[in-house]
Formats: C-alpha cells, structure tokens, sequence
C-alpha cells in the first residue's frame, strides 16, 4: 500500500508504504508546542520517498539527538531530509488511510488540560515501553509574562504572547488544511478580541503563510523552531491562538469539534462534545 502525504501548500511531498505500526498520540511538550495542537500523532512507515522539496527542509534542533523538520514555506511539520527508508511520520500529513489505530498516548504526564484521553487505549506517562526516556523539561511560563495573563510561547523561546482572559471561543477543527497545517489528527484553537492580546516578545520574527484562495486561513510560525504562534491578521474579527503551545491552562474548553466530515480516517472521536460536518449553523465558512 502507498500512501501520499504533502505539507499545507506542496512544497514538500512524499509517498509513503507499509509496514505500517506503532501509531501513538505523543502528549509531551515539545510536540504540542512543534505542531501547535493537544498532541501529536506519529506512525512508523516501512519506506518513505519524496516527490517533491528533499533536502529543502528546515529543521530546529528540539532535543539531544532529535531535530524537527519543517516546511519554511508554510510551517507544516514535514519529515527530516534522512528520513528516506522509513521512519516516523506525522499522520496528520498523510492523504490516505495507512490501516492502523492508535494504540497508545505517550508522554501523558504532559498533556493539555483539555485533553480528557477517554478512548480506552493506553496511556503511558512517559515514553513508551523500550523507548529510552529522554527526559524531556517542562518549560516554565516565559519570561515577562504577567501575572493573571494566560501566556504561551513557541518551541525556541524566542516568539513569547499572553492574553488577558479565557478565549470567547475554543474549539477542535479536522478539516483536511488543519490536519496538514498541524501534522495532527485536529487543530484546537481559542479566539481573542485583538485588545485582550499582547506579544511579549519576537513579532518580528513570525512567518505568516497565507493559503491562496482562504480569506484568513493560514499559517502563523516561529522563523527559527516553525512553532505555530498566534495568528494576527489585519481584518479578521479575531486573534486565533493554537492551544498546544500555552504555558497556562486556558481557562477555558473546548466546545465543539467542527468539519468532522473531513476527519481523519485513523481517528475516532471520544468525547461528547457537540459535533458540526463543516462550520456550526451562522458561524461564517472559514476556514
Ligand atoms: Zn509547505
Ligand atoms: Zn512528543
Ligand atoms: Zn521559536
């Protein structure tokens, strides 16, 4: 079985083929802050072969021995130019369905205060079993945020933000240009009134990727570790601020999960939240 996946704009793809296994939702810090949602899903492929933009990588080194790869067009986390062969990969990137489930969350002893992991399957704190602990540091809130405020902070440090209180709205979108945006089974992201919104440092450094044809929709990353930051943009009624990278609880939750019809085939819904096909009934059409 081949399977195609590409970033959000098509700078990068690739074919992957099985053996396809051990898909885990990975909960620790650096993947929520790398990809910008609640957690990461990774799949081992048997062989991966680009098709498009091998070698043209950027890549931010995360932890001892490990970079993250990413498309410096539009953020998305694509894999690492040595990947060749078979390797892991973002499932959130793939075009097809590679047969396997998750099987397990890992690192959850660092998940998001929203996520409930409900679905029954295994839930190891640290890494899985026969996987070295890297012991990965919790970073703390950046510096110069304020007391009160509810910050977060890319994965380098550099772009840092806070917000003055719980979002007006949050929620969990699986529309096909948020999976590949995120690398993720969904993007989760809370809405701010632009005067509830301060960047504490390194505006200047954020790459905004604006996808041809979408009002707003885009991508908003960190120069430098491709984190996902706030989303800024003249004109739209609202800051959008992807949850993975907070260093507070929001406060707020998640209220719903929106353009379920386009879901990730390898992803079951475990919650009750309420679920929309695309936009809830008067909420617009982005993205
Ligand atoms: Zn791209
Ligand atoms: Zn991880
Ligand atoms: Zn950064």
């Amino acid at each position: 079985m081949t399977i195609g996946g590409s970033c959000l704009c098509g700078r990068f793809a690739f074919e992957v083929e099985g053996p396809f296994s051990q898909m885990s939702h990975c909960h620790c810090t650096i993947c929520r802050k790398a990809h910008g949602s609640g957690f990461a899903t990774y799949v081992s492929a048997g062989s991966l072969r680009f098709t498009a933009g091998s070698g043209e990588q950027g890549s931010y080194p995360s932890s001892p021995g490990l970079s993250r790869a990413f498309c410096p067009s539009c953020g998305s986390k694509v894999p690492g130019p040595d990947a060749s062969g078979g390797t892991f990969v973002a499932a959130g990137l793939l075009d097809g369905d590679p047969g396997v489930r998750p099987q397990a969350h890992i690192y959850a002893a660092d998940r998001a205060p929203w996520e409930e992991l409900s679905d029954g399957i295994a839930i190891f704190e640290g890494a899985p079993p026969g996987y070295p602990d890297p012991g990965l540091e919790t970073p703390s809130r950046p510096e110069g945020a304020r007391e009160g405020r509810i910050a977060g902070s890319c994965l380098c440090g550099d772009v840092a933000w806070e917000q003055q209180t719980a979002p007006e709205i949050m929620g969990h979108c699986h529309c096909s240009r948020c999976r590949k945006l995120r690398g993720a089974a969904y993007s989760t992201q809370l809405f701010v009134p632009h005067a509830e919104f301060d960047w504490i440092r390194g505006r200047e450094q954020v790459v905004e990727y604006q996808l041809p044809g979408a009002a707003f929709f885009g991508n908003s990353f960190c120069e430098r570790c491709a984190a996902p930051v706030p989303r800024d943009v003249p004109g739209a009624p609202m800051i959008m601020i992807p949850a993975g990278p907070l260093d507070d609880d929001p406060i707020g939750r998640p209220s719903a999960h929106i353009y379920v019809a386009s879901k990730a085939p390898w992803y079951e819904i475990p919650d009750s939240l309420p679920r929309f096909d695309e936009m809830p009934p008067g909420e617009g059409d982005e993205p």
